[in-house]
Formats: structure tokens, C-alpha cells, sequence
């Protein structure tokens, strides 16, 4: 016997991509054998272990988070997870489903003037409906109330029965029932099917390959779950995500997802080809959606979002909500500030992007730039010194709009969140810190908006440009009257102060701020 043969063929036990053996000679010993082992290591269990997950990597590789080319379409699925890939195969189904549905609802009705309608039999809803929790969480659904019973075992005493009806544990039904009861043991993500509920008998054979299956699988997830909470922190497209995105896509509403186009700190912002908003039963459209779309999903990790708390923390219409909202809720606050914010943006006329939808941490909104390529910032265009001077006027306004008509200060106001569009136009951006001007730190904040884009516009040669404090009165009408920095703020901070003190007291802002009845309670 050849020793080099035996050694180099290790024991699989499952089917699958071993080694290439040359196929008519049986005895023939690979040309380069992999590696040489003892005959102990290759009943080495071990090793074989080691072997399998080795064969696993290589299996599943280590997923580019990005891919080249669109990022989600129709077609292009991520297909790493087999919860998402199940539920994305669903939706596939379900829409092919509601399609047949529909050609059946038509082919019913004819030309007949009263129609009879089959909507209450579809599956897939306009995406719309907005059932914030539908996606449970993985964990929430380990413990399931309606599991069924386990499988009576044997008594202690080893027999059950008298005479020759007597059974043994050593009988290979009472045996494999147990083995089906113990697959209860293996790790919760392992797939067991319906077997624990059936009377389903395992041999021991069996058994003992689902239960080594079972073992690698767990360490396997482990692995992969590993990545995907790496993968989280760095693109903020985690697998709930990523099915989101996706739903968008499937339901029609997005045609594409071409690519990333920004990763921050606290978000990541996608390309998307929008798609068409169509009621499914109408084939009217509801919904104009544009032709681009900015996706911002709102990053999932929490480290980042700690610097935000000034924002919201002392902010006394937060008080109670702050501190029982969970962080995930926390997050999509964000989001849903940002919508809110842009949505009043819009309705003064400020040129912004337009809000699409909102889903949970994921805001889709107008994309502001051509074919893919975003507008530039401000910080990345060269201007004329005419060009600026139209931008800088165009952001005076949009200041003072902001201010007296929203009833918000920006809070990130700079360069870097003010897109210069087709050549003519400043877009703001960025508003999900945005807060009103009664928010405890918001003049402060609305100090720095004016030291940044004063700053900006006077170093890029605008003559005309308002200082920092003349601006901040320009915009807030406050007319402070200090002359220089260190007195202006102080100043400032005594008005806040004073709003608080107001607010303790008698529970409600104080009336120095323009106000314009009461504003909708959402910039927060
Ligand atoms: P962040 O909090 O990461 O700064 P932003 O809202 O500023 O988030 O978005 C980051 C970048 O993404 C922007 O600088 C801009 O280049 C791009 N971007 C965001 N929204 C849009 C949009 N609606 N259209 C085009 N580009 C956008
Ligand atoms: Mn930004």
C-alpha cells in the first residue's frame, strides 16, 4: 500500500470540492500531494475539523463591503445571509404573486363597468405602509411561545412497558426520538426544520453527523457574525439594512442602487435610480419619485452618535423622551429630524433636497447633481469672484430663511454642506442637527454657523461679506451690540440663559425670539 496515498487522502464526510484525483487510476497519488500527515492525524478529528473549515472559508470568502458596479438591483443581491436571502426570495415570489393576481383581476373584470377587486389578496403592500417594527429581532424570536412540545423521553429507570411489550433505550425508536430531541441542544441559528415537532426518529449515525454539522455551522456564524458587526461600523449597511435598501428596490420604488457616494462619520449616502411609486391595483402612480436619489442611511453604531447628545441632551422638550428612547430609536431620530427639517426647508423655498421617504434609519431624498456625479461642495468648486459673490448673497438669505421662516438654525453650516448645483445655486444639506433658536445652545450654534460662512466667503475674496456678528444679526435680528468676540458670545450665552430660566419657570419659550405662531413641534 502506498503510504503517500493514504496520508494525502483525508477523511470528508461530506460531498463536495475535495481534491482533484485523477479519475481512472484509483491508486495513482496526486502529483503534488497537498501535505503529508501521519495516520494518526488523519483519524484526527482535529484535524478534520480544520480541514472543513478551511474548505468553509474558502466557501465563503470575505465579502467586499462595496462591490464594484451597482450595489443593489433587481438582479445584484447580497446573498451572504440565508435569513435575508429566504426573505428576499420571498418578496420575489410574493411580487410574481400579486402580477398574476393582477392579469387575473383583469382578465376577470373585462371591459365590465362594475369590477371586482382582488387587492385584498396580495402579498407585497406599497412600501409606504410604515410598520416600523415589522422586522423583529433575531433574538426576540429564539424564545417562540408556540414551539412544540418535546418528545416524551424514556424514564429514568432505562425501560418502559412489561413483559414482551417491554422497550429498552436501546431501541432504535425510543433512541432516535431522543437524538430528534436533542437536536434542541444545537446552537439556535442551526436549522433543524419541523423534526423536533415530529415524530421523526434519528439513527445515531445520523445524529452524530448533524450533530458535527451543527458544530461547525456555530463556529462558522460566530465567523461570519464577526465580519458583519465589522462591516456595520465600517459602511452602516448591516444586513437589516442591506434588506431595507433592498425592499426599496423590489417594491419598485428605486430602480437601482448604483454606489456609495459619501462615507461620514455618522452616515453613508448612496446613488440610487429612482423608480416608480405605483399603486399596484390602480397602476396610478402616487408618488412622483425623482429621477435620482440621495439614500442616507444613518450610521447603526452608536460611538459616533455620543458627540451628538449636546444637540438633544439639555434640550428640555427632551427631557423625557431622551432618556426612554433605546439607542436604535435614538438613530432614527436622527433620520426622522433630518425629514422633518428638510420638509419645512422646502416650504419656505429654500433649495434643499426633497424628502422621499423615511424607513427607520434610512432617509431617501432628491439627489442634488447629475448622472450619478453629486453636486460639489462649496469647498471643492473654484468660484469666480462673481460666483461667489452671487453664493455668498444666496446663503445670506438662506440664513436669514431659515431662521425667520423655518424657525431653524443649520448648526453644521459650512462649506462642506453647501452643494454648488448645476453651476449657479447653493443646496443646503445636512440638516439632521439642526434645532430651533430657543434650544438651549442654539444661538451658540447659530454663532458658528455665521463664523464659518463669514469666514468662507471673506477669504474667498466676497468684499462684501457681513463679519460673523453683523451676520448673526442680519440673521437673527437679536442686535447685539458688542464689538468684539469674547463680549458678543457672552452676550449671547446671557440670552440663553435667560430663554431657560423663562422656559423653568413658566414651561414654554420665551417671546425675544420672531415668532410666526406657534412651529410645528419637529425640529428638535
Ligand atoms: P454627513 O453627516 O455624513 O456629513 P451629509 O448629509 O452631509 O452627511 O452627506 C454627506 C455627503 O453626501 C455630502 O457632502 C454630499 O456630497 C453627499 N450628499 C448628501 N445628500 C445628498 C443629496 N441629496 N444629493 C447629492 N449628494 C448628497
Ligand atoms: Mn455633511
Amino acid at each position: 500500500m502506498d503510504p503517500v496515498g493514504v496520508a494525502a487522502a483525508p477523511p470528508r464526510a461530506e460531498a463536495g470540492p475535495g481534491p482533484a484525483w485523477p479519475s481512472k487510476c484509483p491508486w495513482g497519488a496526486p502529483k503534488a500531494a497537498p501535505m503529508s500527515c501521519s495516520l494518526a492525524d488523519v483519524m484526527s478529528e482535529q484535524l478534520a475539523k480544520e480541514l472543513q473549515l478551511e474548505e468553509e472559508s474558502a466557501a465563503f470568502p470575505e465579502a467586499a463591503a462595496v462591490a464594484e458596479g451597482p450595489f443593489i438591483t433587481g438582479e445584484n443581491i447580497d446573498t451572504s445571509s440565508d435569513l435575508m436571502l429566504a426573505q428576499m426570495l420571498q418578496m420575489e415570489f410574493d411580487r410574481e404573486y400579486d402580477a398574476q393576481l393582477r392579469r387575473e383581476e383583469k382578465k376577470f373584470n373585462g371591459d365590465s363597468k362594475v369590477s371586482i377587486s382582488f387587492e385584498n389578496y396580495r402579498k407585497v403592500h406599497p412600501f409606504d405602509s410604515d410598520s416600523s417594527e415589522d422586522e423583529v429581532d433575531w433574538q426576540d424570536t429564539r424564545h417562540d411561545p408556540y414551539r412544540a412540545d418535546k418528545p416524551t423521553t424514556t424514564p429514568k429507570k432505562g425501560f418502559i412497558g412489561k413483559g414482551k411489550d417491554i422497550t429498552t433505550k436501546h431501541d432504535e425508536v425510543v433512541c432516535g426520538r431522543k437524538n430528534t430531541a436533542r437536536m434542541e441542544n444545537f446552537a439556535p441559528e442551526f436549522q433543524v426544520g419541523d423534526g423536533i415537532g415530529m415524530d421523526l426518529k434519528l439513527s445515531n449515525q445520523v445524529f452524530n453527523a448533524l450533530k458535527q454539522h451543527a458544530y461547525s455551522e456555530e463556529r462558522r456564524s460566530a465567523r461570519l457574525h464577526e465580519k458583519k458587526e465589522h462591516s456595520t461600523a465600517e459602511k452602516a449597511v448591516d444586513p437589516k439594512t442591506r434588506l431595507l435598501l433592498y425592499k426599496m428596490v423590489n417594491s419598485g420604488m428605486l430602480e437601482t442602487i448604483t454606489g456609495c457616494i459619501s462615507t461620514g462619520k455618522e452616515s453613508v449616502v448612496f446613488h440610487a435610480y429612482g423608480g416608480k411609486y405605483v399603486h399596484y391595483f390602480t397602476n396610478e402612480e402616487d408618488k412622483v419619485i425623482p429621477p435620482e436619489c440621495a439614500i442616507k442611511v444613518f450610521k447603526t453604531t452608536l460611538n459616533e452618535f455620543k458627540n451628538r447628545d449636546k444637540y438633544i441632551k439639555d434640550d428640555y422638550r427632551f427631557k423625557d423622551r431622551f432618556s426612554k428612547l433605546n439607542p436604535r430609536k435614538i438613530i432614527r431620530m436622527w433620520a426622522e429630524k433630518e425629514m422633518h427639517n428638510l420638509t419645512r426647508m422646502q416650504n419656505a423655498g429654500i433649495p434643499c433636497p426633497q424628502v422621499v421617504i423615511l424607513k427607520k434609519h434610512v432617509l431617501v431624498m432628491s439627489f442634488i447633481g447629475q448622472d450619478q456625479a453629486p453636486a460639489p461642495k462649496l469647498k471643492d468648486v473654484k468660484l469666480s469672484g462673481e460666483d461667489m459673490k452671487k453664493a455668498y448673497y444666496q446663503v445670506l438669505n438662506m440664513m436669514q430663511q431659515l431662521y425667520k421662516e423655518c424657525n431653524l438654525v443649520h448648526a453644521d453650516l459650512s462649506e462642506y454642506n453647501m452643494l454648488w448645483h448645476e453651476g449657479k445655486v447653493v443646496w443646503l444639506i445636512d440638516v439632521s442637527q439642526s434645532v430651533e433658536p430657543t434650544h438651549p445652545h442654539g444661538l451658540e450654534f447659530l454663532f458658528r454657523d455665521c463664523r464659518n460662512v463669514s469666514q468662507f466667503f471673506q477669504k474667498g475674496g466676497v468684499t462684501e461679506a457681513l463679519n460673523e456678528r453683523e451676520l448673526f444679526n442680519a440673521v437673527s435680528n437679536l442686535n447685539i451690540t458688542a464689538d468684539n468676540e469674547v463680549d458678543f458670545q457672552a452676550e449671547i450665552e446671557a440670552l440663553e440663559k435667560m430663554n431657560e430660566d423663562h422656559v423653568q419657570k413658566h414651561g414654554k419659550k420665551v417671546s425675544m425670539f420672531p415668532s410666526d405662531g406657534d412651529p410645528p413641534n419637529c425640529g428638535e
